[in-house]
């Protein structure tokens, strides 16, 4: 018999079995995104390795090691590791700075990056993104960032953290580089390779290093001094100020962290990644941040602009993680007719609730209640006789008593 052939390392079927939620994340991101007035457009797979090498930055890790690079008919092509470059090349080549903007557009599709496959990092994975075309006001920040959210929460992941942070712009920006390499000449050997070539080239990204080393290098007093500082311009900082007072006037949480300064080259001013703790150390689920010299940078008009892309597969993971959380509700009695028929009314108002079919002891169903559960709905004698409910909070190890028909009010989902 031949030989059988497998998949490529660091790529992956969808499954038949799979398909559901791939598609149900793909009709939301359509349905969201049109709710903002993005219009889906879709890029070629292959662009001239120029794109890249332009758009996203010969500095970055994705240029310098990432990239499926190969000749054809004496040009170098690439597989897209990204799609903001090729959205960008589309925009500039179908006139679309013509509209009138915001130009926005979506896309969603696979894209390329040869690392090492580990959990969430594939060679083969898919992004979701938009991008903003037009509009400098931190309006446009915020929007996008909204979007995201929204679009997030349509998937029922509403316990992630948005993280927030401004790059200043090219001309702050240096003042804030010198510093920087000034401050860190002094561990300049300590550095790890990849930190030593980026001190020259664009030393900002040493803050993005995972290496633990460079970490601790970063913790000194005098460099935490120089990240700390507030390097950036009147205009760039009442810009952020501005994108901070529209995320707070919609109640979108977010936390400010220095050290985010994103991967790729092309942003300024705002960046943001949205994260989650239930992914392990590949815990980012959204990059993104305004990029207003990109446009420029490949031959458009000056055109300021800002996007994000999202991992579907990672998506697709915590989606997973969170359809197995736990019931709302347990019920924990040997009185079985209350039991059902509190089951059904808990159901009614929305909540997920089982009970012991089989009339265990009331200790075994106590026992199951923490394992599979939130709360636990304690019908004792005293409960039926005064139809009351015991709540008992199973991770806080709390307990009330209240009336049967104010239990819902009482918890906290
Ligand atoms: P990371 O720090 O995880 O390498 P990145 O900064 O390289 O991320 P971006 O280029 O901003 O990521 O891509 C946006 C999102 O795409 C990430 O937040 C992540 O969810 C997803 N992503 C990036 N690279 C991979 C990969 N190799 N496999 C799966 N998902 C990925
Ligand atoms: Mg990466």
């Amino acid at each position: 018999m031949a030989e059988i052939l497998k998949v490529l390392k660091g790529t992956k079927d969808i499954l038949p079995q799979d398909i559901n939620m791939w598609q149900f994340v793909e009709k939301k991101a359509n349905e969201i995104f049109s709710t903002y007035g993005f219009k889906e457009i879709r890029t070629p797979i292959i662009e001239v390795t120029e794109l890249f090498s332009r758009g996203v930055g010969d500095t970055t890790d994705i240029v310098n090691k990432e990239m499926y690079t190969f000749d054809k008919s004496d040009r170098s092509i690439t597989l897209r590791p990204e799609n903001t470059a090729g959205v960008v090349r589309s925009y500039i080549e179908n006139g679309m700075s013509r509209l009138s903007a915001p130009v926005k557009l979506w896309y969603k599709g696979p894209m390329f990056r040869y690392e090492r496959p580990q959990a969430g990092r594939q060679r083969q994975f898919h992004q979701v993104g938009v991008e903003m075309f037009g509009i400098k006001q931190a309006t446009a920040d915020a929007e996008v960032i909204l979007a995201a959210v929204s679009f997030l929460k349509s998937l029922g992941l509403n316990d992630l953290d948005v993280e927030i942070n401004s790059l200043g712009c090219p001309v702050c920006r240096e003042d804030f580089k010198n510093r920087l390499k000034a401050v860190l000449k002094p561990y300049f050997e300590e550095l790890c390779d990849d930190c030593k070539n980026r001190y020259e080239k664009n030393p900002l990204r040493l803050l993005d290093c995972k290496v633990d080393s460079c970490k601790k290098i970063f913790e000194k007093p005098e460099i935490q001094q120089v990240i700390n500082s507030d390097f950036i311009c009147d205009e760039c900082n009442n810009h952020y100020t501005e994108l901070k007072l529209y995320l707070d006037k919609m109640g979108i949480k977010y936390c400010e962290n220095k050290l985010l300064v994103r991967g790729l080259d092309y942003y300024n001013r705002t960046v943001f990644e949205i994260k989650s703790n239930n992914l392990g150390s590949q815990n980012a689920v959204c990059g993104g941040g305004r990029y207003d010299n990109l446009v420029a940078q490949l031959g458009g008009e000056p055109t300021p602009a800002v996007g994000f892309a999202m991992g579907m597969e990672r998506l697709i993971s915590l989606m997973e993680k969170q359809e197995s959380k736990k019931l709302d509700g347990y019920i924990v009695s040997n009185y079985t007719v209350d039991a059902l028929i509190f089951a059904e009314e808990l159901r009614n108002q929305g909540l997920s609730v089982e009970f012991d079919l089989t009339n265990k002891k009331f200790t075994k169903q106590l026992e199951k209640a923490s394992k599979v559960a939130k709360y636990a709905f304690i019908l004792g004698e005293d409960e039926v006789s005064n139809n009351q409910v015991s709540i008992k909070n199973l991770e806080q190890g709390t307990q009330i008593k209240v009336d049967r028909a104010n239990c819902v009010k009482m918890l906290e989902l």
